[in-house]
């Protein structure tokens, strides 16, 4: 014995008696079949209702293969009786409104740019369509957004039924079923006539806005997403607070926010030019004061530098002003989680800085770090201000042995 179907007759009972025909554990959780049901089942791109048998929830819906019994999933075990079920509207009235409204704007597509519809996801985060169209412009979508909505508030009726067979060579199927034997048909009156299995409003007007949100080409096909009714009025609602927001931030209508970004964007290139012209004579400043506080004998002027969790950039900057003068040599550091030494000295000088930053880098217990004679540096390891002065002696003590 299989399930009655009710749904397909009546998509708006949303209470119903029913005899409970069998009892079964599937992956460990309770299922129930009736001997008939108003509960949807998971298919043809629609998600199952949910609800509840007396008062224990309905969890999922899915027809059993082998003989297209419905099986309801449960939350906990029924006791063999008389029941009642009660589908959960809301949910079941947001399907139905997408389902129908997926058949007009499929049907719409269709005589807009003769794309059919080759896939169809209804899920609580998003609806779509795939057309068998990679080249759908907004143009063609606003054409059949608008159709759509036509169609919609023109209330048609929606009619759905199994026709015998002579019926069925007169009607005109938008896509013709895969299927054996008998199937439903679904008729939005004067509009579009296909097979479908699904849960549909008795007219046109219950479901509300249809709005398209996005286009995405997928290899040969274009994805369209959209939301019918009330989840079309909740992203409305939610993309309307956020630009009301927005201008209110900008102290601006939200019709003035693109150019008052675009100002933006020029402003903030602007600053960012001026920024990096100021940083640089900040540092230039910074490094002249460094030589000029700086001990110069007969040779060269050696200059040591640990700074505080500065900018590494900054601090290669500075040692590159600091080595613009001649027979200087600038040794500077970086402390803080990844502490950096850096060893460079003017092209006038022969001195080799590899070997100098090396012995700085040994008291930090680093190997890494290299470069030319002229410029050589390296880090990475955590030290304080003091490790990265001691460090900063080692290399200079070099030059001193060196030298003397
Ligand atoms: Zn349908």
């Amino acid at each position: 014995m299989t399930t009655q179907r009710l749904y397909y007759n009546d998509s708006y009972t949303t209470s119903f008696e029913a005899d409970l025909i069998a009892q079964l554990t599937i992956n460990d959780a309770p299922a129930v079949v009736l001997d008939r049901t108003f509960f949807y089942p998971t298919s043809g791109g629609q998600p199952h209702d949910t609800g509840w048998i007396n008062d224990v929830p309905v969890v999922d819906v899915i027809i059993r293969d082998n003989d297209g019994a419905v099986l309801h999933m449960l939350d906990t075990a029924l006791k063999p009786q008389r029941v009642t079920g009660t589908i959960n509207w809301k949910r079941r009235f947001d399907h139905m409104q997408h389902h129908t409204g997926q058949h007009i704007l499929s049907q719409a597509f269709v005589q807009v740019a003769g794309a059919e519809t080759v896939g169809f996801h209804l899920s609580p985060d998003s609806v779509t369509i795939d057309l068998d169209n990679p080249d759908i412009t907004p143009a063609v979508i606003d054409s059949a957004e608008e159709m759509a909505n036509e169609i919609v508030t023109g209330n048609r009726p929606v009619r759905a039924w199994f026709p015998d067979d002579n019926e069925l060579h007169t009607l005109d199927l938008r896509k013709v079923p895969s299927v054996d034997g008998k199937f439903r048909v679904v008729d939005i009156q004067g509009f579009d006539t296909n097979a479908c299995g699904g849960t549909h409003v008795a007219s046109t007007g219950e479901i509300g806005l249809i709005k398209v949100l996005r286009a995405e080409r997928r290899g040969d096909i274009t994805r369209i997403e959209f939301r019918c009714g009330r989840r079309a009025l909740h992203d409305y609602r939610e993309k309307h607070g956020l630009l009301a927001q927005m201008a209110a931030d900008m102290t601006t209508g939200y019709w003035d926010i693109p150019s008052v970004l675009d100002k933006l964007r020029e402003e903030n290139k602007t600053l960012h030019r001026t920024v990096r012209t100021l940083r640089a004579a900040a540092l230039e400043h910074e490094a002249e004061q460094l030589w000029q506080a700086a001990q110069h004998d007969a040779n060269t002027t050696i200059i040591m530098q640990a700074f505080d969790n500065r900018d590494v950039g900054d601090v290669r900057q500075i040692v590159q002003n600091l080595i613009a003068h001649p027979s200087t040599i600038a040794l500077c550091g970086v402390a803080g989680q990844k502490a950096h030494l850096v060893a460079a000295r003017s092209d006038d000088l022969d001195h080799d800085m590899v070997p100098a930053l090396k012995r700085a880098l040994a008291v930090l217990n680093v190997e890494r770090g290299g470069g030319r004679p002229s410029f050589a540096q390296g880090g990475g390891v955590p030290a304080t201000l003091t490790d990265v002065q001691a460090a900063l002696r080692a290399a200079a003590d070099s030059f001193d042995s060196t030298s003397s």
